[in-house]
């Protein structure tokens, strides 16, 4: 992978640009691919955002959410999309077995594909160009980087802020984790300057609940919410009946494995959610507790040192066995 630099010459001529993201997108992976779309789109280029599968409730906010293409619903108008394209960029994600069902498309893709990323461990034979840097908060906080990189800070427009706002936002858990540096604040400054209404973007995220969402919450704290205070972590796990009967929406589990970590001396929190085709797993600690090598060496997954996740072909019941079985090895 060469540095992003050398792919600037690339990006001279107007050019069809394609930009994806991690399945299931976060506020992280639609935040960073529509600030590098609005960045493009003022230079003459023509991009698209697709993502690979359905977008969150929470996001339909997001500036330029209605030209966002999804993969599992229109797989023609993408795969045009993407073969018309001259380039591609590939956001929030580090390995093509995280964009799921557009994976086949993307690997026969002769197209460059241009990394911008934050997650540990990138599969760098896959990309021509790009960044990777797991010391940053998010990769909203990269494409932050990337355009003062290619020299247009003058296209920060609110569109761009917006987007990457949100991003750093959801990704350093509204500038708690270790993760949010000085740089950080520096960029929030920027956006600042630059006229961002930030609390209108908070209201946006977190202040838009359904009703339904918040009596799950209920439910999940009240009802499922296993503590081992002895072994310091919480557990949750959902069935697809649950998610069924309380009419849960793409986005609504966001956020809840957070919830265990709130309580004193709980170290590390898990969250198993039944799916239809498969067990996902997220897997959140405090402090010097590497999640990550424990998702990627037991569930096929990865993600940060704090924040990890990964995925289990067992049932929902054998999953949670599992886990429970491998909990002593992160020695908490
Ligand atoms: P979440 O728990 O919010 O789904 O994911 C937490 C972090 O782990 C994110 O940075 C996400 O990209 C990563 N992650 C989640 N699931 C997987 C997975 O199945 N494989 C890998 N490699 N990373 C994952
Ligand atoms: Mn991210």
């Amino acid at each position: 992978m060469k540095s992003i630099q050398e792919a600037l010459p690339l990006l001279q001529e107007p050019k069809k640009i394609f930009i994806t993201m991690h399945h299931k997108p976060d506020g992280d992976a639609l935040g960073s691919t529509l600030g590098l779309y609005h960045f493009l789109k003022q230079q003459g280029h023509f991009p698209t955002v697709v993502s690979p599968s359905e977008v969150p409730d929470f996001l339909m906010w997001l500036p330029g959410i209605d030209t966002v293409l999804n993969f599992e619903s229109e797989p023609k108008i993408c795969n045009k999309v993407l073969a018309e394209s001259d380039l591609i960029f590939c956001l929030d994600f580090n390995r093509l077995d995280r964009i799921k069902y557009m994976e086949p498309a993307l690997q026969k893709a002769q197209q460059p594909k241009i990394l911008i990323d934050h997650h540990l461990l990138p599969d760098e034979t896959v990309f021509a160009y790009g960044m990777s840097e797991p010391s940053k908060s998010s990769t909203c906080e990269m494409v932050y980087d990337f355009i003062q990189i290619a020299g247009g800070a003058d296209y920060i427009n609110d569109d761009v802020a917006q987007c990457l706002y949100t991003g750093i936002m959801t990704d350093t858990g509204s500038f708690r984790f270790p993760i949010t540096t000085a740089s950080v604040h520096d960029i929030i400054a920027d956006f600042k300057r630059r006229g961002l209404n930030h609390s209108q973007i908070h209201q946006e995220v977190y202040d838009s609940w359904s009703a339904n969402r918040m009596r799950f919450l209920g439910y999940v704290l009240h009802e499922k919410m296993e503590i081992l205070d002895e072994q310091h972590y919480g557990l949750i796990a959902i069935s697809q009946e649950e998610i069924k009967r309380f009419q849960v929406n793409t986005g609504d589990t966001e956020g809840l494995v957070n919830y265990p970590l709130s309580i004193r001396d709980i170290k590390v929190a898990v969250m198993i959610s039944e799916r239809k085709d498969e067990v996902k797993l997220s897997f959140r600690s405090k402090g010097n507790i590497d999640v990550s090598t424990f998702a990627r060496t037991h569930f096929n997954g990865g993600g940060h040192f704090n924040a990890a996740g990964g995925s289990s072909p067992l049932s929902l019941a054998d999953t949670v066995a599992k886990v429970k079985s491998l909990m002593p090895t992160l020695g908490i």
